[in-house]
């Protein structure tokens, strides 16, 4: 079902919610329902999350009290002790939060695929209506289409992913420059505060105690133990240098405020600072923290040309992305790409490759380049690589496999299994943009044809490439295997 403005009775806020919400099946609300459904599948935040505020409206506007409800189960593409644990350890600070912003707030952990599935059916089976997140990536989209056509009540969807609603372009937009002064004009109103404020009616403890499915007490699980006893991937580790939650993610904001900001120009071009940017992507992806709040923090901080250029990436491109992923149902695969790109591509199909790795080598970072093997090593480590390398690293692969649609399905994967700030529109985003997007045609060259060529043996006049390497090779860099 093609998805339209879902319009509460309850009154706007700040304009926004109009532009946010929409319906995703024809169902109307459940009369007698136990409670309103917010199903927190992508904004995993209770401050500025549009969809917990339209939420809380509707169970106010209706008189029954709220239900937030989060699972996890093993059945998301590339699901991983990564990304478990991620998601786990922000679950326990939500938990420890929800009483005291008033919420009822239940966390179901499917361990196992023949575990007890579909909660969140059984939950909507009582609910007068549903509320979600709208994300176009991470199956988050397929999933609710697949949930609301079965669901018997409203069920709404709403996207808190950017400063500004998705819907405010009514297009796929070009390139930043298409979409910079449209943003620029309604930036201001949408970074204004909004309050949250909590429902009026309490959760009663019986229907808490009565919801039919076993929740995780997260106060007292072991996560590790829960993770381990998933059927996922366990091969690709927790990052224990990249702490969870919303306490992580403002302490490393406040810091990236203090140190870099004022010089971000400057030392974000420097992939061996690793301090130069605010390595907010994960908590960005998963909503820990809302952009808005990123923002107004860094905007009330920062010495404005410096803010200028951070909200460029933070706002431009980031919503670029969005935009994107949101208007061209084709971003997961290269036929997104523009007509001058298809039209190099066939030209230059057949040019000879300097290098051939598969997946596996890429992977384990076993190139002939050290620098992309650091990169590599950054992304296997940390779960993310810093912004200038991750363009080398992307456009290399372009010169090392058969084919154009071959690299595109590599960088996917590495990308999405080892970031824990993959499957987000920017992942979409910066890898198609290696591929063109978002770019004009530049000087032909051999395999690029007319594509923007960016390669490993000029990052060394760019930056301290040696000082990178160093960093995340040490002494195995000439050898430069990731051990994965
Ligand atoms: C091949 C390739 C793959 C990428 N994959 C991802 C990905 O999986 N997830 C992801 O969030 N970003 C991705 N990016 C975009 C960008 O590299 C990262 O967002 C950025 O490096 C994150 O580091 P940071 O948080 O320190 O960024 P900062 O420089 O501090 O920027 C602040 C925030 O702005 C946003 N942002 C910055 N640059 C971009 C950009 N070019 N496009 C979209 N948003 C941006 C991010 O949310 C970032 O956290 C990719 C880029 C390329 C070229």
């Amino acid at each position: 079902m093609r998805s339209r403005p879902h319009r509460p009775d309850s009154p706007f806020v700040n304009g926004q919610l109009a532009l946010r919400a929409s319906a995703t099946n024809d169902r109307r609300e459940r009369a007698g329902g136990a409670y309103v459904l917010y199903w927190m599948q992508a904004t995993h935040r209770f401050e500025d999350n549009w969809a917990l505020r339209l939420a809380t409206l509707e169970a106010n506007r209706l008189g029954t009290p709220l239900l937030v409800y989060q699972g996890l189960d093993p059945t998301y593409e590339h699901a991983s002790d990564r990304v478990h644990s991620f998601i786990l350890e922000n679950a326990r600070e939500l938990a420890e939060r929800a009483g005291r912003v008033g919420l009822a707030y239940q966390f179901h952990l499917r361990r196992r695929r023949n575990d007890d599935r579909r909660v969140v059916d059984r939950l909507a089976g009582r609910a007068v209506m549903v509320v979600t997140d709208a994300l176009p990536t991470a199956g988050i989209a397929g999933r609710t289409a697949r949930f609301a056509a079965r669901a018997e009540c409203r069920v709404v969807a709403v996207d808190s992913y950017g400063v500004a609603p998705a819907a405010s372009f009514a297009k796929e937009e070009w390139a930043a420059r298409t979409i910079r002064p449209k943003l620029a004009a309604i930036r201001d109103h949408c970074l204004e505060r909004v309050r949250d404020e909590p429902p009026r009616v309490a959760m009663p403890p019986r229907l808490l105690r009565d919801l039919e499915f076993d929740p995780l007490d997260l106060a007292h699980a072991d996560i590790a133990r829960e993770v381990a006893a998933c059927e996922i991937d366990h091969t690709v580790p927790r990052v224990s240098a990249v702490a969870s939650g919303l306490t992580a993610a403002r302490a490393r904001l406040a810091a990236f405020c203090r140190g870099a900001l004022a010089d971000y120009d400057e030392r974000r071009a420097d992939p061996a600072d690793a301090d130069g940017s605010s390595r907010m992507s994960p908590y960005l992806h998963f909503g820990q923290v809302s952009a808005a709040e990123v923002a107004r923090t860094a905007i009330a901080h920062g010495p404005a040309g410096a803010v200028a250029k951070f909200l460029e990436e933070l706002l431009t491109w980031r919503e670029l992305a969005l935009n994107f992923c949101t208007r061209n149902p084709r971003f997961g695969t290269l036929h997104a790409l523009p007509p001058w790109v298809h039209d190099t591509m066939r030209a230059h199909v057949k040019d000879r490759r300097e290098a051939h790795y598969s997946l596996a080598q890429l992977e384990r970072g076993e190139t002939a380049y050290p620098l992309w093997n650091a990169a590599q090593r950054e992304l296997v480590e940390t779960g993310a690589i810093h912004n200038v390398m991750r363009m080398y690293w992307g456009k290399s692969v372009i010169l090392w496999t058969r084919t154009y649609s071959e690299a595109f399905r590599h960088l996917v994967h590495l990308n999405n299994k080892w970031g824990l700030d993959g499957r987000d529109p920017g992942s979409y985003g910066g890898i198609q943009w290696c591929f063109g997007k978002f770019d004009r045609p530049w000087g032909e060259r051999p395999v690029w044809g007319t594509i923007r060529s960016m390669s490993i043996p000029r990052a060394y006049k760019k930056f301290d490439a040696a000082e990178y390497e160093r960093r995340w090779l040490g002494t195995t860099a000439a050898q430069g295997t990731l051990g994965v």
